[in-house]
């Protein structure tokens, strides 16, 4: 019998590269499509020699071919953290809107199931806390983050169309923060400022007084989720991620006490629109998906650190001046 095959954008990044993983240990043939322009082909380069695998250089947003049958698409490609969205405002609106038409499109012709990474950002500055899936969200369109959260919330919109008119099974995750290996050292994001931070013993930047919260899921967790979610029959959203809720400071002080470093914290400005609390409700995900995560923020952080302390020794053994974004 040949192997199921699954189409996975953004299959260079970070999430990306974890799913081609996973699928590949669950025997599926895997077609990674990504553009590069936040994906990073080192962080699939160890899949490369393998048969089942084959990598498509492609803007999802135009036209996109993959040659035979497939049974799944997942569409994970978009520019993921607070500061790409305001460097890549126009590729991230293209990406979750003209990019999941095309996505749509291609599962419809290959009769394939279809799942699309949301975000919890779809709940913006949440007035229900915890999120639970039937709430609408707060979400400022006019906003620097407007470019992502609507252009999930239509891909969401878009994916519930595909699936009412022309019946294709689709799924829907809610993706909350999520962190582990492969996460670019300067994408912005609170994991990996700190942990370079820490690394290079520079002070840690805590955005604001740091009172904000938001509940960290390791990769690993994730992907399982997603996975399960995948092979449901659940059509309508459910959060995945990881329901311990912490403090933006006590994150930055777990980072220093895990690292040993000597960093003090820094306060810098909160950014325009930075949600205050952020916590998934993951009572779906243990009901239908029979899913919830595993690993402990102090063992999740571990495993993470030496991905981290790998990268940062690289950056200072080739001279690079911190800060500026590795290849
Ligand atoms: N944050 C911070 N310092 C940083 C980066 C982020 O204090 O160097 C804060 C940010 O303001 C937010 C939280 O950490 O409140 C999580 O930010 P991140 O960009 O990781 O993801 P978000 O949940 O905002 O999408």
């Amino acid at each position: 019998m040949s192997k199921p095959r699954v189409l996975i954008t953004g299959g260079a990044g970070f999430l990306g590269s974890h799913l081609c993983e996973r699928f590949m240990a669950e025997g599926y043939e895997v077609y990674c499509m990504d553009n590069l322009v936040t994906g990073d082909m080192a962080n699939i380069d160890h899949l490369g020699g393998d048969p089942g695998f084959h990598f498509l250089h492609q803007d999802v947003t135009e036209y996109i071919h993959v040659p035979g049958e497939l049974d799944a698409v997942l569409h994970f490609a978009s520019p993921a953290s607070p500061i790409d969205y305001l460097e890549l405002p126009i590729q991230t609106l293209k990406v979750g809107s003209l990019g999941t038409h095309k996505a749509l499109g291609l599962a419809h012709a290959k009769k394939a199931r279809f799942l699309l990474a949301s975000t919890s950002e779809c709940y913006g500055d949440p007035l229900v806390h915890p999120q639970t899936e039937d709430y609408w969200g707060n979400v400022n369109p006019v906003g620097p983050r407007g470019v992502y959260d609507e252009a999930k919330r239509f891909a969401e919109a878009m994916t519930m169309g595909y699936h009412r008119y022309h019946g294709v099974e689709t799924r829907i995750v809610r993706i909350f923060n999520t962190y582990g290996p492969r996460m670019r050292l300067n994408d912005g994001r609170a994991l990996p400022a700190f942990m370079s931070q820490a690394l290079r013993g520079e002070d840690l930047t805590v955005f604001g007084d740091g009172s904000q919260t938001r509940s960290f899921c390791y990769v690993d967790d994730l992907v399982d989720g997603i996975y399960r979610l995948l092979n449901s029959d659940e059509a309508l959203p459910v959060n995945i991620g990881n329901p311990h809720e912490m403090t933006i400071m006590e994150f930055a002080r777990a980072v220093i006490e895990l690292t040993g470093s000597r960093s003090k914290i820094t306060h810098l400005e909160l950014p325009e629109d930075d949600p205050k609390v952020r916590q998934p409700d993951i009572t779906k995900a243990r009901r239908v998906l029979g899913w919830e995560p595993k690993v402990s923020l102090t063992d999740g952080l571990a495993r993470t650190l030496d991905y981290f302390r790998d990268r940062v020794d690289s950056e200072m053994r080739s001279g690079k001046v911190a800060g500026q974004e590795q290849a």
